[in-house]
């Protein structure tokens, strides 16, 4: 994103309308003119002039990554004065600020901005963080981005799984959102990591996992970033780090074995107690006969496209037939949609899979493939116990299912 965006999304987040933006930037170019033609020192400030720095608050991602400050020096009034300021950081080795107010960040850490003019001043703060650099991502290793709001666990296996929805922090330096869904997925972290234990129990080996540990109120990584971080650099930060973990990971997945599944871990409300199963395929598209569900236009906006154009079986098979997902788990006692018993929805609500399924499946290219898991909360995610005994089902499932669409025996 350009860093002009992350000027006016803090604004407009702090408060301030993109009206008395374009303003202060109208007087900063008022100043710089004066400052241009005249070449001469300030005229006379007065005693009550203040000087107001905009972003107040900032995240620089990045070293070598600039923001351009802006300073707006007014009188009690409110009216500009056309004056011109001089700008230093407090630590240059966290971030630089150039004579036109456009700062560098150097490394990690956090530095108040100044603006001064005579003996008066404004500040701003300016946070600075530098992703440390990994040189491979090794299987066991847990990485974490900044604030530790998202982790991400190293697997081995061709699986990755994230949990987007089940986060529990709420750190005050990002507003609630104010639009959009805000429920929390409860216990799907917990879940998402039973099912980690399960695949490790059946296979030896570890799937990747990304966690998103802050509450949906403040992140909601499985939307696009505007209605997911609501503006708020942090957030936006933190939307960031997430997927960019899991893409991180189905390109290890997509080296070490060429292809490979993606599950979006999530929890449901609904009437019905079932997981449903996401594949970017509506009510409307599932309610066809399969013979109408084999076609090329279905398959185009599934998430397990890459997967179809591989497989032997129809691509009615792959989301509904004996070795579809939701028949392994339905034959292994738990009840899902679609499967062979429940074709589709029957009408009932439905989630088809979201922005993360779209993302990060193969719908827009990619050998890995993705299903969106919306679990019901009795019997499956309520309780250690209940978590821990569908896991291993999962799992087994999981198992079956890489080695008769992906060829790859775990
Ligand atoms: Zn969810």
């Amino acid at each position: 994103m350009g860093d002009m965006s992350l000027v006016e999304e803090v604004s407009v987040a702090r408060g301030a309308s993109p009206r008395q933006h374009h303003v202060s930037i109208s007087a900063a170019m008022l100043v710089l003119a004066a400052t241009l033609s005249c070449g001469r020192g300030n005229p006379t400030i007065p005693s009550d002039a203040t000087v107001l720095v905009t972003p107040a608050s900032i995240l620089l991602v990045g070293a070598g990554e600039t923001l351009p400050f802006v300073a707006q020096v007014t009188d009690a009034s409110g009216a500009t004065l056309p004056l011109s300021v001089e700008w230093s950081t407090d630590d240059p080795a966290v971030a630089r600020v150039a004579a036109d107010g456009v700062a560098t960040a150097v490394a990690t850490g956090t530095t108040r901005v100044e603006a001064t003019v005579g003996s008066i001043s404004g500040t701003a703060l300016l946070e600075v963080w530098v992703p440390p650099e990994v040189e491979s991502y090794e299987p066991g290793q847990t990485h974490f981005g900044r604030a530790s709001y998202v982790e991400y666990v190293v697997g081995e296996l061709p699986i990755v799984i994230s949990a987007p929805h089940g986060g529990s922090l709420v750190p005050d330096e990002i507003p609630d959102r104010t639009f959009g869904v805000t429920t929390r997925d409860l216990n799907t972290e917990e879940l998402s990591r039973s099912i980690r234990k399960a695949l490790i129990a059946r296979t030896g080996r570890a799937p990747h996992l990304i966690v998103s540990h802050l509450r949906r109120t403040k992140l909601d990584p499985n939307r696009e970033i505007a209605e997911a971080a609501q503006a708020n650099p942090f957030a936006e930060n933190a939307w960031a780090e997430f997927h960019g973990f899991i893409e991180v990971a189905e390109d290890v997945v997509a080296r070490d074995f060429g292809s490979g599944l993606y599950l979006d871990i999530h929890g449901h409300g609904h009437d019905i107690d079932r997981l449903e199963l996401g594949y970017l395929l509506s009510q409307d598209d599932l309610s066809r006969p399969d013979e109408d569900l084999t076609v090329q236009s279905l398959v185009d906006k599934s998430s397990l496209r890459s997967l179809a154009g591989t497989v032997a079986i129809t691509f009615g098979d792959l989301i509904r037939g004996p070795a579809s997902l939701g028949t392994l788990l339905q034959d292994g006692g738990i009840r899902a949609v679609p499967s062979s018993s429940e074709p589709d929805s029957g009408g009932a609500p439905y989630f088809s899979g979201g922005y993360s399924t779209t993302r990060h499946g193969s719908r827009d290219g990619g050998s890995v493939s993705g299903i969106q898991i919306e679990h019901h909360f009795p019997g499956v995610r309520d309780s250690e116990q209940n978590r821990e005994a569908y896991a291993a089902i999962l799992a087994e499932s999981l198992v079956a299912y890489l080695e008769v669409h992906f060829g790859l025996v775990l």
